[in-house]
């Protein structure tokens, strides 16, 4: 069976960016730039004060306790100031201009202002330079700005808009067909059969989706029938990614697999080391990858985000999809039967200095409660089998950010 990196090595190099648009700076949050960008102008555009104080000459102050006549003030938005004369200081307010002449900004705390005529006493001999911040110190007109490749937080689109960056061009978000399948599902306004079930994992796994960046397309259930689901899956084969949820392990009406190959879908694996989610399967239609994950809605969640989220993020155009893992301690001792690398459920918590995680007491893969205020999934080794209380392990966030190439599985 093949080890979660195996799989992911496998299957990661068919999610690739699926085109470009481009968007408003309104809309660019959680976008990856496909356009290298450069600066519009100068950044700070002008010479400006990085302090409420006065503006002067160094060479004006070189002695405790001077005593310099006040010529005025700078403020921000107030337009350009005339020329500092010699001897003399201006007034200046943070992010006002600073004047031709000056070249040195001392903070109003180390002053005292005098009245009748205007006059500042100068407490403490700033340095040649303090708090002007200089023309063009950030970036230069012409400099890049942000390349492409570059995810854009709030950060990078405020960096962006002060280059006049009004619409960026990004990629493209994919388009994500989901199908869920099973004689025994029901959605939320259909009347309960005996042994139905609500589709609950439409629910979740659309929200995954769209969560992971994706735009999601509910097609229609499809039931435990050859015909039909094969009929569904050429549907979702036009959609940029197509996953299938259900009917991908070994039972007699488990027949996701056989309509996927009957779909023109090449398998490249089936069945992964992984707890839960084994049932795993991946394949390719043309560009179009297809997964199709386990029913269980624990297994399905899990299998998503160790699976499906860096995927979609590849596809939006992150070259590095996972987020950093987090070192955590056991809050208790756990067991589990080696072969396969478990991601157990928790929720954090922090004793001095360290997290430790608390395990969902139900790790069962269809527990829907226990996926109820998960902090964290703890990764849990395929070749050892018990855990002592205050064993270090690794651990997935899944609200993390995309910042890592490297997947946090080693086996
Ligand atoms: P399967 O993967 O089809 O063998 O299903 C495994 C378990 O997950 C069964 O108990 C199913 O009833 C349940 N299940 C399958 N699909 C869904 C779904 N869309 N929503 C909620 N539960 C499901
Ligand atoms: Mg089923």
């Amino acid at each position: 069976m093949l080890s979660i990196r195996e799989a992911l090595d496998l299957m990661l190099p068919s999610f690739v960016p699926v085109g470009r648009e481009v968007v408003p700076l309104t809309a660019a949050l959680g976008r990856v730039l496909a356009q290298d960008l450069v600066a519009r102008h100068d950044l700070p555009e002008l010479d400006n004060s990085a302090m409420d104080g006065y503006a002067l000459r160094a060479d004006d102050a070189r002695r405790v306790d001077v005593e310099l006549p006040v010529q005025g003030e700078s403020r921000a938005g107030g337009g350009a100031p005339p020329a500092l004369a010699p001897g003399h200081v201006m007034r200046i307010f943070t992010g006002a201009p600073v004047p031709a002449g000056a070249d040195t900004v001392v903070m109003q705390e180390n002053t005292q202002a005098l009245r009748d005529p205007a006059r500042v006493v100068i407490h403490a001999l700033p340095k040649r330079g303090a708090h002007v911040r200089q023309r063009g110190s950030d970036l230069r007109a012409g400099d890049l700005v942000l390349t492409r490749g570059a995810g854009l937080g709030p950060g990078e689109i405020g960096l962006l808009a002060a280059q006049d960056h009004g619409s960026v061009e990004v990629f493209r978000r994919p388009r994500v067909a989901l199908l869920t399948t099973g004689d025994e599902l029901r959605e939320l306004d259909q009347p309960a059969r005996p042994g139905s079930i609500v589709n609950s994992n439409a629910h979740a796994l659309a929200a995954a989706i769209v969560s992971a960046g994706g735009e999601a397309h509910v097609l229609a259930t499809a039931r435990d029938e050859l015909l039909e689901i094969t009929a569904r899956i050429r549907e979702g084969l036009g959609f940029d990614l197509l996953l299938c949820v259900g009917g991908v392990s070994v039972g007699d009406y488990d027949l996701v697999e056989r309509a996927l190959i009957a779909a023109g879908v090449t398998p490249t694996f089936h069945k992964v080391a992984i707890k839960p989610g084994k049932p795993l399967l991946f394949g390719t239609f043309g560009a179009v990858p297809v997964l199709g994950l386990p029913g269980n809605p624990v297994s399905a969640l899990v299998t998503f985000e160790v699976f499906v989220r860096p995927g979609i993020l590849r596809m939006l155009g992150h070259a590095a999809p996972f987020p950093w893992p987090i070192r955590v301690e056991l809050a208790d001792a756990y067991e589990h039967s080696p072969g396969r690398t478990e991601l157990a459920r928790a929720s954090l918590s922090v004793r001095g200095e360290r997290f430790v995680a608390q395990l969902h007491s139900r790790q069962g893969s269809g527990s829907l409660p226990s996926l109820v205020g998960v902090d964290a999934l703890v990764i849990l080794p395929a070749d050892r089998t018990s855990f002592p209380a205050g064993t270090g392990l690794w651990a997935l966030r899944p609200s993390d950010p995309p910042r890592s190439t490297e997947p946090p599985f080693h086996d």
